[in-house]
């Protein structure tokens, strides 16, 4: 049996169940578009009917009905209460090390993220809860520190400037291109010393971001250890740095910081300064504040969320980090958070409807469901 809690702005929508065989067909309509009185669609007062009656032949009329979704919940197995890898990589070099990949290890990795049924999200995406994936797939954010010349390297050719296709920006247009369904996402948390250490470029690779739907995060003005400093330095090391690259692309905006050597301000008066402050007039905030490592972090509307202290997965081999983390999914798939494909709905299993905050989600619905096995 399944059950309909609704949460949100519109005054209703249309479910029409179809019970057995696990399948059923969802008719949602949207009360600020569809003309009134909606008279070909059951209008359902209570969440479970006996008998679906689906019109679904309404080609002729696309406007009486904005969205006719149908999801087959034994086969996709959603659940959107599930965990989502934010993962920490640094340079790309000759060797793989903690804060090092090589290029065909990077490669590989995503390669396995995408056959592993991984799509890349972006930042302000995970902040939102809002995915764009197929149904069955799960999100991951690909993060870059430090502004390493390897996440973002021009070539100087006799045909001008070419993106190095070894960059970590022009391995994942590459994949894209190959991959589409992997999305193409990625934020870099940038100080303003030298960031891509191309300085002659840096506005160019800026707008490049921009326009290719990649982001740029906090990460410090000059990497300072926010622990040794008080409330005016925190807000100086933040502040400044948003300032900076504001000035040098008002269209790219620092929404979200990665704590410099993961090191967080003891002090509880000083903590709010990380997630929100102002330097010389000019107002920062911080929706997520990302520690170092060591594991899968959740949705934003998670009661175990805590923005201030989101953890992430470091890349490489060893334990705890991407690779390891990977075999983990592939003995306990359940453990990940797998998308509905649908906008506007957050479905989670009976199970696992206690992990949902609902005060945290103001414009979908949560749709709960009961699975066998699951
Ligand atoms: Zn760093």
């Amino acid at each position: 049996m399944k059950k309909l809690l609704v949460r949100g702005w519109w005054t209703w929508i249309l479910v029409v169940f179809l019970v057995g065989c696990g399948n059923e067909v969802l008719v949602k309509t949207d009360d600020d578009i569809i003309p009134e009185p909606i008279v070909e669609q059951p209008v359902i007062e209570e969440p479970v009917i006996e008998e679906p009656v689906v019109d679904s032949d309404d080609s002729e009329e696309p406007d009486a009905i904005e969205v006719v979704e149908e999801l087959d919940y034994e086969m996709v197995r959603p659940d959107e209460s599930g965990e989502i890898m934010i993962v920490m990589y640094h340079n790309l070099s000759e060797t793989n090390t903690t804060y090092s990949r090589t290029i065909e290890s990077f490669k590989s990795d995503l390669q396995r993220l995408f056959d592993m049924g991984f799509s890349a999200v972006s930042m302000k995406d995970y902040i939102d809860g809002n995915f764009d994936i197929e149904a069955g797939r799960t999100p991951v954010v690909l993060t870059f520190d430090d502004g390493h010349r390897s996440n973002f390297n021009y070539l100087e050719t006799e045909d001008g400037l070419e993106i190095d296709p070894d960059c970590v920006v022009g391995i994942l247009d590459a994949f894209y291109i190959d991959n589409p369904t992997f999305g193409k996402a990625a934020i870099f948390y940038l100080n303003a010393g030298n960031p891509f250490g191309q300085p002659k470029y840096i506005e160019q690779k800026l707008q490049y971001l921009f326009d290719h739907g990649y982001e740029i995060g906090n990460h410090a003005y000059n990497h300072e250890d926010l622990t040794k400093l008080d409330a005016e330095g925190i807000q100086r090391a933040l502040g400044k740095n948003t300032t900076h690259f504001n000035n040098l692309n008002e269209k790219l905006v620092m929404e979200s910081l990665a704590l410099p050597y993961g090191k967080s301000p003891q002090n509880d008066d000083l903590r709010p300064y990380v997630l929100k402050g102002q330097f010389e007039g000019f107002e920062y905030s911080n929706h997520t504040v990302l520690r170092v490592g060591w594991k899968p972090y959740v949705p934003v509307y998670h009661v175990d969320f805590n923005k201030s202290g989101v953890h992430r997965v470091q890349s490489g081999d060893g334990d705890m980090q991407l690779s390891w983390w990977l075999d983990e999914y592939e003995k306990n798939p359940q453990r990940r958070f797998v998308s509905d494909g649908l906008e506007n709905r957050i479905s989670v299993p009976s199970l696992h409807l206690n992990r949902i905050n609902v005060d945290a989600i103001s414009d979908k619905e949560v749709f709960e469901f009961d699975l066998e096995n699951y």
